[in-house]
């Protein structure tokens, strides 16, 4: 379930929200920046894959706690008696560094330190592990993953891998891929187990049922869907066709996302989706994919556990 990255239920709830209601300029930039940080995790992913290793173990989007604070990683790698606590950055364009200051060039507006996120992390997860009875070094580092980005006064033996030298330091893992043991598994097991589902800084905004958008939204470009034929959906947005029923699905797990306390019932979906005008169609796709609670008045579905 960790073995690629995932989009934080922050970062899906918004996603599902955009095309439905006005975002603030503030909760829009938080998207973005959750968009821009998945998008950076996903390529890393990518280009860690095409280096096979026989042996480590690689974990992605732990969220843990440790001595009572939260704390987020994006990427672990569990090797013998060592771990790589990998932090993965999206930044774009030209910053620079002043006096253990970041700033982005264009503007001199300083960002958040990504050295001290990094430290705050390997010492928190050297705590847990300690606690958990580990004696495994960490190898902390943050990976730039974007190739447009350059950071100007940067000082040497930092902990810093640039997108130029990322090939440099996974051919460097591979060569030093030693054989994992009983303990390795055990400790990959341990954070797994621990990870937890909610962080307590969510930020979401505040919504109604009554106040979003109804319909379908389309999964390429976030448009609305309209009702093609009994099979076919069409987004006028970006031409894409869809499979009706793997639409409405995806459009019934937003509804589920969204408004957890509200069960899905044939009549729930029918208002939410509102593009397909027979409740026959809509309850054939329901029954299909999830399961049927029947009661005498108000039937409704779960999704499979
Ligand atoms: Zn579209």
């Amino acid at each position: 379930m960790h073995d690629k990255p995932r989009k934080s239920k922050e970062l899906l709830v918004l996603q599902s929200l955009h095309p439905r209601m006005n975002l603030s300029l503030e909760e829009k930039q938080h998207f973005e920046n959750l968009e821009k940080g998945y998008q950076g995790e996903i390529t890393f992913y990518h280009q860690l894959k095409e280096y096979p290793f026989k042996h480590q173990l690689i974990l992605y989007d732990l969220l843990l706690i440790s001595n009572k604070t939260e704390f987020q990683v994006d990427s672990l790698l569990v090797r013998k008696n060592k771990i790589y606590l990998l932090e993965i950055k999206n930044f774009e364009g030209d910053f620079y560094i002043q006096q253990d200051k970041w700033y982005v060039a264009s503007n001199g507006k300083e960002i958040r330190n990504p050295l001290l996120q990094l430290k705050r992390s390997e010492f928190l997860l050297q705590h847990l592990l300690q606690q958990w009875g580990y004696n495994v070094s960490i190898e902390p580092y943050i990976i730039f993953i974007n190739p447009e980005f350059t950071l100007y006064q940067a000082p040497l033996h930092q902990p810093f891998i640039f997108r130029s030298q990322l090939n440099r330091f996974f051919k460097k893992l591979q060569a030093s891929d030693l054989a994992t043991t009983q303990k390795e598994k055990a400790l990959t097991a341990k954070l797994v187990a621990n990870h937890r589902e909610h962080s307590s800084n969510e930020r979401l905004p505040q919504y109604e049922y009554e106040q979003l958008e109804k319909g379908m939204v389309c999964s390429c470009c976030s448009g609305m869907l309209t009702y093609l034929n009994y099979k076919m959906t069409l987004c006028k947005k970006c031409g894409r066709q869809e499979n009706l029923e793997a639409a409405l699905m995806r459009n019934v797990r937003e509804f589920h996302l969204l408004f957890p306390e509200r069960k899905i019932t044939l009549n729930a979906i029918y208002d939410w989706c509102k593009i397909i005008s027979s409740k026959k169609t809509v309850r054939r796709i329901l029954k299909n994919n999830l399961i049927l609670i029947p009661r005498k008045k108000y039937s409704y579905y779960l999704f499979e556990k």
